[in-house]
């Protein structure tokens, strides 16, 4: 069960604690958290229009309007010689502060500021944000099911992907249709870093042939039911190097460290801290390059950030990755990411593949 009548309940107090007249929600991921319908990106207008005590109304082009099924909502579709723009700036004559998502085209927004007396804009994500970071219990589970997905592809790839011999872009390929086939509606990424290439944290998999002896770092997720699948293990190729063992070691304990830190009221900083410390401690500081994790939900990254400055408390029902790595220039590079909710007695795995080092051909 969701909660999106409430959903919007809630949005719609924001927007009224915030004393806005107006919000203009078109693609991106607040327009299917607030009411269930992901608009599609394309020339033709697709937006919903809130104001505080009426009744919202989605402006849809006439031909996608088949694929509305949105309750509580007035639908408006307009036809092929409409002008989407008119029909939406006509209705806000009285507005002077609008709050607008954060994805819409700014083609259509240079066209709404032309026709209104609009004089301060407003990123709806300051609404959105403090509501879509807290997940219910649907969403959780969503995002357990994602992450289940991913953690049986994980089971199944020392049985079935060979790496020695092939190219990162062939096991990219590899692990998304295995995305697919454990039930992913869609798998949307595959970083496949083997060897030096595995100390670039978000490379692009290559033509490069993988060979025994290597680390292959293996980062991939897609969406199952709107939500994300995210995760981070990392394959040695036979045997490798014993340092290879030791830096895996370190990132080991500290995704556990990470995850450990995990409660209510410890600020996100805190498990940034709790993860960087194992690494700095064992020597690593300088190569650990980035955050410890980012929120996860209706997009791959979303707040809240597990970084150095935010001292935002977690609460029940955020979720977030938590993905440290060392990554050694021109040699080779190590990650291990899970993703948890916070729940009320600290972590809750949402991932539970072998966080060992895999072993492959
Ligand atoms: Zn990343
Ligand atoms: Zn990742
Ligand atoms: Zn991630």
């Amino acid at each position: 069960m969701t909660d999106r009548p409430s959903r919007l309940g809630r949005f719609e107090a924001a927007m009224s604690l915030a004393e806005i007249d107006a919000a203009l929600i078109s693609v991106g991921p607040d327009l299917p958290y607030l009411i269930g319908y992901e608009a599609m990106a394309s020339e033709r207008l697709t937006m919903l229009l809130v104001r505080p005590q009426r009744t919202p109304v989605l402006f849809v082009p006439l031909l996608e309007a088949p694929r509305v099924a949105v309750e509580g909502v007035d639908m408006i579709a307009w036809g092929e010689t409409d002008d989407p723009l008119d029909l939406v700036t006509r209705e806000l004559a009285a507005a002077s502060r609008v709050a607008v998502g954060d994805h819409t085209w700014s083609v259509f927004l240079m066209g709404i500021l032309q026709r209104t007396e609009i004089d301060d804009l407003i990123p709806v994500s300051i609404l959105t944000k403090d509501l879509r970071m807290v997940k219910d219990a649907s969403e959780i589970d969503a995002l357990r099911r994602a992450g289940a997905a991913v953690d049986r592809v994980l089971q199944r790839l020392p049985r079935e992907v060979r790496f020695s011999g092939r190219s990162e872009v062939d096991v990219a390929r590899d692990l998304m249709e295995m995305t697919v086939e454990e039930g992913h509606r869609e798998a949307k990424f595959a970083i496949v870093a083997s060897g030096p290439n595995g100390a670039s944290p978000h490379h692009e998999p290559t033509d490069r042939v993988i060979e025994a002896g290597e680390v292959v770092v293996c980062d991939f997720g897609g969406r199952l039911d709107g939500y994300y699948s995210d995760v981070t293990r990392t394959i040695a190729v036979g045997d490798v190097a014993p340092e290879v063992e030791n830096v895996h070691q370190v990132v080991l304990e500290a995704n556990r460290a990470g995850r450990d830190a995990v409660a209510p009221g410890v600020p996100c900083q805190q498990v940034d801290r709790a993860a960087r410390e194992v690494i700095e401690s064992a020597g690593f500081a300088e190569y650990f390059v980035h955050r410890t994790g980012h929120g996860i939900g209706l997009e791959v990254h979303e707040h809240p950030y597990m970084v150095e400055g935010n001292e935002l408390p977690l609460a029940e029902g955020m979720t977030f990755s938590v993905e440290p790595g060392i990554y050694l220039p021109g040699r080779f590079g190590v990650r291990i990411e899970d993703i948890v909710a916070c729940g009320d007695g600290g972590v809750v795995e949402l991932n539970d593949a072998d966080r060992g080092l895999v072993v492959v051909e």
